[in-house]
């Protein structure tokens, strides 16, 4: 046994949790609203894991006793499991294909390496027999960033990198630790906070993906604003190529021509394995609070973080939804939260003689770090740019439960999945002066998708991740499908895509390429800026053994 976990292979998360709307009185009625489907029962069956269809594997007996001579006989794996989980990330894309019960092409045998040299050695091996090399971390991606094409002919690596799972070193004069790629979040931020330290970096996927993941997609946490986005947060990189180890030295920053960092940066494994990086830290803050607001539209919230992320306060978070994001948010409120409804109902009276629309409330969490005096200043800031903009303040009750509950957000949509409807996510970012007229033209581009396979859809929204010019936009879209759910999921999220690049904004901006969204590259970074990215992986990977057909 390699003591590494995986998620279910036909869905989000850990096998035994789920998605449960019983204690949550509104979903059904909203979901039926929403996209006119009746949630009472689940009516597609997952397949029995024994009954799903593989290609055998290329991997030869030859092949095998070298991966063995290397890492050693129970690190080496071909089982249908193994193969089966390390094949996709977690997109619907990938949910979907993975529950038709039927793989085209999965990786011949996963390898899980103890340490950088066993990494070389496997790198070494794959490049003089010209197999594919593919570095696993968690399998959270949602990019189609780990699948081999399904016309790969030479044997694929499935490289997981698991057992490289340890904190090395905190030097705690620089607020840098030294952390081997393969951990995941919660053991990252265990080892650290028993230190006193934490990383700060928070992705909704966090109890499932890796270190090495983040960097290899430039991921982002929720709590960017404070402590930056991955690429803020890595300093030092090593990445294992056929011939040695690329060192990154972690220097606070460097004149050393263009930045050998920021090309691993997003990588997607293409050209090398990343098995170690030197990465920020923070002492744990004494204070840690998330509050709720509410807006009275959409564009007073948006206004509202945009002033925020130009004052003084620099909250961790700032989040706000939009009015369809903020229904679904109190559709799902427990029914033991009866007190609270009751004040939900009371405060929404108050609301509506004060003149606001109860249609159009915006929900907003800003999220606050620090010592107490600095979190009372921060506070008293965004306190007056919400008074500004017309918004209140609903204090800590909802700021908690988000923040206690948003791991669980991903179990809905396999919830959703075995009623037979496909939900997904886009993100992007764009300027402020661009983010409502790219809004907008996005939710008019899902309409017109809709409209056009004939299906009730929705899509919602919501602004986390604020920087200085711009922020992050998030839709998540949901519909129910008929027979050829990946065609409909395509239509849809293509006009999504086009609509982010039409509008000024980039294709993603933290959930990387992959093969998801190769196609709007060159619209986003120029047709040359796409033949540079070629040069260098050409180069780097002449025969394409690392990862093929990812980002370009
Ligand atoms: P994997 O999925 O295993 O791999 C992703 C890519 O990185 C692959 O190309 C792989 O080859 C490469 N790779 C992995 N490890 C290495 C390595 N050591 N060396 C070289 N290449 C490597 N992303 C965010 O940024 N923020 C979010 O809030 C967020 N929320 C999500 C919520 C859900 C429910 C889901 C399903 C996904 C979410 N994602 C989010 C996307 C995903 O979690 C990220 O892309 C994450 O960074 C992937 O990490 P992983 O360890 O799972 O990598």
């Amino acid at each position: 046994m390699t003591g590494v976990k995986h998620m279910k292979w036909w869905g989000w998360g850990d096998e035994g949790i789920a998605f449960d709307h019983r204690d949550k009185p509104e979903f059904a009625p909203f979901v039926e609203r929403a996209i006119g489907l009746d949630v009472s029962t689940a009516t597609v069956p997952v397949p029995a894991f024994d009954e799903l269809d593989l290609p055998a594997s290329r991997a030869d007996e030859a092949f095998h006793a070298q991966l063995t001579d290397i890492v050693g006989g129970e690190h080496v794996h071909t089982d249908a499991m193994a193969r089966v989980v390390h094949t996709f990330g977690k997109s619907i894309r990938d949910l979907l294909r993975v529950r038709s019960g039927t793989l085209s092409r999965t990786p011949d045998v996963v390898v899980y390496p103890a340490d950088e040299q066993q990494v070389q050695r496997i790198v070494e091996l794959a490049v003089s027999a010209d197999a594919v090399v593919i570095p696993f971390g968690g399998g959270t991606n949602i990019s189609g960033s780990l699948e081999p094409a399904v016309d790969e002919e030479r044997v694929v690596i499935s490289l997981d990198l698991g057992r490289l799972n340890r904190v090395l070193e905190i030097d705690e004069v620089s607020g840098l630790a030294r952390v081997q790629a393969g951990i995941q979040g919660p053991d990252l931020e265990r080892e650290l906070s028993r230190r006193g330290w934490t990383l700060g970096h928070f992705p909704d996927s966090f109890t499932h993906s890796t270190l090495g993941g983040w960097i290899a997609t430039r991921s982002s946490g929720m709590q960017s604003d404070k402590y930056g986005d991955i690429a803020d947060i890595v300093r030092g990189l090593r990445m294992v190529r056929p011939n040695g180890v690329v060192v990154v030295r972690p220097v606070p920053s460097a004149s050393t021509g263009p930045s050998i960092r920021e090309m691993i940066l997003g990588s997607e494994g293409r050209l090398g394995v990343i098995t170690e990086a030197t990465v920020h830290v923070h002492r744990v803050p004494p204070v840690r609070v998330v509050l709720g607001y509410l807006f009275p539209t959409w564009d007073a919230g948006l206004a509202a973080m945009r002033e925020i992320a130009e004052s003084d306060a620099s909250p961790s978070v700032t989040r706000v939804s939009d009015a369809r994001e903020t229904a679904f948010s109190f559709a799902t409120r427990t029914r033991s939260k009866g007190i609270q409804s009751v004040g939900t109902s009371v405060l929404m009276k108050v609301l509506q003689r004060r003149g606001w629309d109860l249609d159009e409330i915006c929900l907003s969490f800003i999220g606050y770090e620090g010592e107490a005096s600095h979190v009372r200043y921060e506070k008293k800031l965004v306190r007056r740019i919400v008074r500004r903009h017309g918004g209140i303040l609903v204090g800590k009750g909802p700021g908690a439960l988000y923040d206690r509950k948003k791991f669980d957000t991903p179990y809905i949509r396999d919830f959703l999945l075995d009623r037979g409807a496909a939900g997904d996510v886009s993100e992007t970012a764009a300027p402020w002066s661009r983010l409502r007229q790219l809004y907008d033209t996005t939710m008019a581009a899902a309409g017109k998708a809709y409209e056009d396979i004939g299906v009730q859809g929705w899509i919602m929204c919501h602004l986390s991740h604020s920087y200085h010019s711009g922020a992050c936009l998030y839709f998540t879209f949901a519909f129910v499908h008929d027979d050829q759910p990946v065609k409909q999921y395509d239509q849809v999220k293509s006009a999504i895509q086009q609509a982010f690049v039409d509008s000024g904004g980039t294709l993603s901006h933290h959930h990387a390429v992959g093969v998801e969204h190769s196609a709007w590259l060159a619209q986003d970074v120029s047709p040359e800026g796409v033949e540079l990215v070629r040069a260098l992986f050409d180069g780097a990977d002449p025969n394409r053994n690392f990862n093929p057909d990812k980002i370009i």
